[in-house]
């Protein structure tokens, strides 16, 4: 699989550099594909960086954009931009808004990590997309000018972001993964369930090896001690040779018989 990769515009401050709000919207570009770039190089995925940092005119930009891309038998080209313009979410642009799987996982992925899936448009009238030989998709990833998208951005990050797109060029579904706050609850019933099974196996051990008592010593519990003597001393139990075996049933009876026989007197 041959994939051309555009981080869109040319780099901030020069002719043909891409939209500022409280993102930058060229620096941005170039952080989130040269991670798509290594992370789709990384899944065996043959890249060809189709970014042109600087040009004299915008359209000596897209030309020489689009150049890069036919130089190469492409299965796909994608470029990378971020909107502008007031909105909120990814949308993602096809010649004639051809729906096809790589660009439904996109926003697919994108909505994984909180971004709003705007769709697949119709990019038509875009020069990368109407003049590139192969199929080929425009990201917007989020809107520059926008707060929340810019907060939602710079949390996720663009690491996130570039596995999300690179995940989707590849025809994955982005693996998911637990919020902080999730795996958190996860430790937290994790660790209940294991405390309640630490009860239960004591339970259980406690049924299975009942405690005996064969001596009045200082493992025998200190309510049963009198009653137990006073019954060996009326001969009420005799020990085997190897002690008295008496276990809790035993120990609470001794005690009850010591006390009946104190009102009987
Ligand atoms: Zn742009």
């Amino acid at each position: 699989m041959i994939v051309g990769i555009n981080c869109g515009h040319t780099v901030s401050g020069t002719v043909g550099s891409g939209a500022v709000g409280f993102l930058n919207e060229s620096n941005e570009t170039r952080r989130v594909g040269y991670k798509v770039m290594e992370y789709l190089r990384a899944k065996g995925v043959t890249v060809v960086d189709c970014t042109d940092d600087y040009s004299s005119t915008v359209s000596g930009n897209l030309k020489k954009i689009v150049d890069k891309a036919n130089a190469q038998p492409l299965d796909l080209f994608v470029s990378i931009h971020f909107n502008s313009g007031g909105g909120r979410g990814t949308e993602v642009y096809t010649y004639n808004g051809e729906v096809f799987k790589q660009a439904e996982l996109v926003c697919e992925n994108m909505a994984e990590l909180g971004f709003i899936n705007r769709g697949i448009k119709n990019g038509s009238n875009l020069y990368v997309i109407r003049r590139s030989n192969a199929r080929s998709m425009l990201i917007e990833v989020c809107f520059v000018d926008t707060e929340s998208d810019a907060d939602l951005y710079n949390e996720v990050g663009a690491d996130r972001i570039a596995e999300a797109i690179s995940d989707a060029i590849v025809g994955e579904k982005m693996e998911e993964e637990l919020t902080m706050s999730q795996y958190e609850e996860l430790k937290q019933m994790i660790s209940e369930q294991t405390a309640r099974v630490d009860v239960l196996q004591n339970e259980v051990y406690k049924i299975e090896n009942p405690m005996i008592y064969n001596y009045i010593d200082d493992n025998m519990p200190d309510w049963a001690k009198e009653a137990v003597r006073w019954c060996v001393d009326n001969g009420i139990i005799v020990g085997t040779g190897s002690g008295l075996g008496l276990d809790d049933t035993k120990l609470w009876t001794c005690v009850v018989m010591y006390r009946l026989s104190k009102t009987l007197k």
